[in-house]
């Protein structure tokens, strides 16, 4: 098992429920922040299958009740998740939740090395691993690496269906300000691609703007990043940050938000999870939940798979293979509600989207 995120966690944390021992080369999280706190309320009852539902009610994460957005219209207009009958999405104090899992799956008991994985083989009866220069085997493997796959990505071809990248940073509130910050989470679109923001229960904004790779440049004014910029397309984000006086941290930070999957997931003695098996446009929120729905299903797979069942794999990989289907197909209908921006390269790849490619 690779990896210690959200589903290399819920993946170790479901194979010891189910009696098995694994050895997690799980490396230490060095980041001090990662970005995506928006969970989606269908990961309560994945958190409880795993008995982790608790890690929810710690006062560190807040209820997002608050939700507008600027999409398809100059409006704001509010959705409030009281009215869902499924409950609201949380708005997390990521670290703190990941840390928690991770705890959680390092109690259940698994052989947990805190070393990167620096390189794998297949081998007779399973995989030759080597951890930070130390050799091992295994039966089976399970890639958790996160958008990396760094097992998975030379064993099934990888497909994309845009190159989404982030420009992304937590503002702290000028100490001077004496507004509170309304704890809401705001999506606003603009012509180059769109920005999301959401107030932490720490007080902080984590603020996200999303545009193609190659859009980036002009996005920010043909410079390096730089907020300012970045901000100049915007309204509504713009005011909410100029109003309640939250300072802009001097570059943005960048990341891959891409949508991406491997077809297939999985093969005869392998699997890839979270990330790694799917990676999908922080729109749908939905990246943190599908970590721990396939965590939670691909250790169910293995478990069947390593006590002899043939067709397990095979069945994990095609009800992956679905959920990105059905998740191109949500994706397509949220960016066809966006028509003021029909000049725009970046609309109108999401709404004359071309077959996806191979990666
Ligand atoms: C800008 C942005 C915003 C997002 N916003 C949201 C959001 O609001 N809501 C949401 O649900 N999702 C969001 N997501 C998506 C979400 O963050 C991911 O889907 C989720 O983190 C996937 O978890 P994971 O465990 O698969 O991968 P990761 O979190 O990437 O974890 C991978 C793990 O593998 C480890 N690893 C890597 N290489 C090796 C190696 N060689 N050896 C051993 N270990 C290794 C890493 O150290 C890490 O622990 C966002 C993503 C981005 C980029």
């Amino acid at each position: 098992m690779i990896g210690a995120g959200i589903a290399g966690a819920a993946c170790c944390l479901r194979l010891t429920q189910l009696g098995f021992r694994p050895l997690w080369v799980a490396p230490e999280e060095t980041l001090r922040d990662k970005p995506g706190e928006l969970l989606s309320a269908a990961a309560r009852p994945l958190l409880a299958a795993l008995g982790a539902e608790g890690l929810l009610a710690k006062g560190t994460h807040r209820p997002a009740h608050g939700m507008f957005s600027a999409w398809g219209s100059d409006r704001l207009t509010e959705r409030s998740s009281i009215v869902h009958l499924e409950g609201p999405q949380t708005v997390l104090d990521r670290m703190g939740f990941e840390r928690g899992l991770n705890g959680l799956a390092e109690a259940s008991g698994p052989v947990r090395l805190a070393e990167q994985l620096t390189g794998c083989a297949p081998a007779e009866n399973g995989w030759l691993l080597d951890v930070a220069g130390r050799k091992m085997t295994c039966e089976l493997a399970i890639d958790a690496s996160g958008r990396k796959a760094v097992l998975a990505r030379d064993r099934a071809t990888r497909f994309r269906a845009d190159r989404l990248a982030a420009l992304y940073g937590f503002l702290d509130q000028d100490p001077a300000s004496d507004v509170t910050p309304t704890p809401a989470t705001l999506v606003e679109a603009v012509p180059d691609g769109w920005f999301y923001a959401t107030c932490l229960a720490d007080g902080r904004l984590a603020l996200n703007f999303y545009t193609d790779a190659d859009l980036m440049r002009e996005a920010s004014g043909g410079r390096e990043p730089a907020w300012e910029a970045v901000l100049s397309t915007s309204v509504s984000v713009r005011r909410w940050i100029d109003e309640a006086g939250f300072l802009l941290p001097d570059k943005p930070l960048l990341a891959s938000a891409a949508t991406t999957w491997l077809a297939p997931c999985a093969g005869a003695n392998w699997l890839a999870v979270g990330d790694a098996a799917t990676a999908f446009d922080p729109l749908s929120s939905h990246g943190m939940t599908s970590a721990l729905w396939s965590g939670l299903q691909g250790a169910e797979a293995a478990a069947a798979s390593l006590t002899g069942d043939p067709l397990a794999s095979d069945i994990y990989a095609e009800r992956v293979a679905r959920g990105v289907q059905e998740f191109l197909i949500g994706r397509r209908r949220i960016y066809a509600q966006e028509t003021r921006f029909a000049d725009s390269p970046f609309w109108q790849r999401r709404q004359q989207p071309k077959e996806t490619v191979p990666a």
